[in-house]
């Protein structure tokens, strides 16, 4: 078996387990922003979760929708969106006209996050940006969870998918980073061709059993995912069997049971996006290696109180 340096900063132990700030740390910081990723690495939490989605002309960026976003995007006059253009619409030059560092409080998705802060002058960022920052020495320990998003209109159009898989490993092989980098998503044939394009990557695979509620605001992940409906059991051994080094389930869809098996058939096990104390402390006794968290200080704030360390010193 290959071993990858990138799967290792994700491991968790004895004593031990990962803080990953889910799109740098959106509970507080404009999410998948420069800031926001700069914010988690700056305080203690080297390992990043973010999205990347492909513009018209080929730029690999960092944003969650295929859609701009309206609660999350001002237009010039400053004002929320009101449609959602395609981000495989717009060039990259036509992107940067958005502002991305408020969040409208009047929408739902808005009043899950009410302590993130207000900001001007905020733009998505393109893949590069947040490796070049990344390849800065002191960003070292840096590791990258970079999700890529597949697109349900672009399913079934394999140049398409080869094209987006293509641009965003040319990034990271431009970059350096491809010994700190994961290629992670909810679309596991997409993963097969990320092996296929970067054997030298480690791959990890998201999962949502389809019994969970959608989070209000995010793009479905449903209809790219593969069904586990009747193998919810073996997901374990999909992922292994996939080629799969981490395995990323959401929280409510982890058991003491799930977490041995996937450990017995050497999978890390990074859990996403857990939020509230009670999960945390939850996670942290089912053994998990690493949490996934929108409020990444609040995860070491629970490991701190029971001793557990994030960092290996
Ligand atoms: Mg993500």
């Amino acid at each position: 078996m290959i071993r990858f340096p990138a799967v290792d900063a994700f491991r968790g132990g004895e004593g031990l387990i990962r803080v990953i700030g889910h799109r740098g740390a959106r509970g507080l910081v404009p999410e998948n922003s420069m800031l926001g990723f700069e914010f988690a690495m700056s305080s203690g939490v080297p390992l990043l979760e973010f999205d990347v989605v492909m513009t018209a002309d080929n730029v690999p960026v960092i944003t969650h929708n295929h859609r701009l976003h309206a609660p999350t995007f001002r237009d010039h006059s400053g004002h929320f969106l009101t449609t959602e253009p395609k981000i495989a619409h717009l060039t990259w030059a036509q992107l940067q006209d958005y502002d991305i560092g408020r969040i409208d409080g009047a929408s739902v998705y808005g009043q899950r996050f009410p302590d993130q802060a207000q900001i001007d002058g905020i733009r998505v960022p393109s893949l590069r940006e947040l490796l070049q920052v990344t390849s800065q020495d002191r960003f070292s320990s840096a590791h990258l969870m970079l999700e890529i998003k597949s697109d349900p209109a672009f399913a079934h159009d394999i140049e398409y998918r080869r094209l987006l898989v293509r641009q965003v490993v040319a990034e990271v092989h431009a970059s350096g980073l491809e010994t700190r980098t994961l290629l992670h998503s909810f679309d596991w044939s997409l993963l097969t061709e990320c092996q296929h394009q970067a054997p030298e990557m480690p791959t990890s695979f998201l999962t949502q059993l389809p019994e969970n509620e959608e989070d209000i605001g995010e793009d479905s992940i449903m209809c790219i995912s593969p069904d586990f409906s009747v193998q919810q059991e073996s997901i374990p051994e999909l992922v292994v069997n996939a080629g799969g080094r981490l395995w990323c389930p959401y929280l409510n869809d982890v058991t003491r049971e799930n977490v041995a098996k996937a450990h017995a058939l050497g999978l890390i096990v990074a859990v996403w996006t857990v939020n509230e104390p009670s999960d945390i402390h939850r996670m942290i006794d089912l053994g998990v290696d690493a949490i996934v968290s929108d409020y990444p200080g609040r995860v070491q704030r629970c490991l701190a109180d029971q001793g557990i360390s994030w960092l290996v010193p």
